[in-house]
């Protein structure tokens, strides 16, 4: 896959308080609540946009990895949940579609 412009996005004290308490539970582990919070941790979002009726969505990075991990793709296609039949892609790639689809 090529390489994917990401929006980092801040989590929040609060996320960051939720997320640590839920991995000590559900993994059994002991991190350091407060220590935990005090870092700084971001959430990778790709802009997403349909070829087809233009709706624009986000998705969190780390999932779109692991959903294309065992594809060999150059630009991750998706299809559109608003449209039948839509091809949804990195909104970074738009141009290069549209003119690829001139052609
Ligand atoms: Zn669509």
């Amino acid at each position: 896959m090529r390489k994917l412009i990401t929006k980092k996005i801040p989590v929040s004290e609060e996320e960051k308080r939720q997320r640590v308490e839920d991995y000590n539970y559900f993994e059994n582990a002991n991190i350091d609540v407060e220590e935990f919070i005090k870092r700084d941790i971001y959430d990778e979002y790709v802009e997403l946009i349909c070829l087809k009726c233009g709706h624009k969505d986000e998705i969190e990075y780390d999932l779109l990895l692991e959903m294309f991990e065992f594809d060999d793709v150059d630009v991750p296609e998706l299809e559109c949940p608003f449209c039948k039949g839509g091809t949804v892609i990195p909104s970074q790639f738009l141009d290069e579609y549209k003119k690829k689809n001139r052609k």
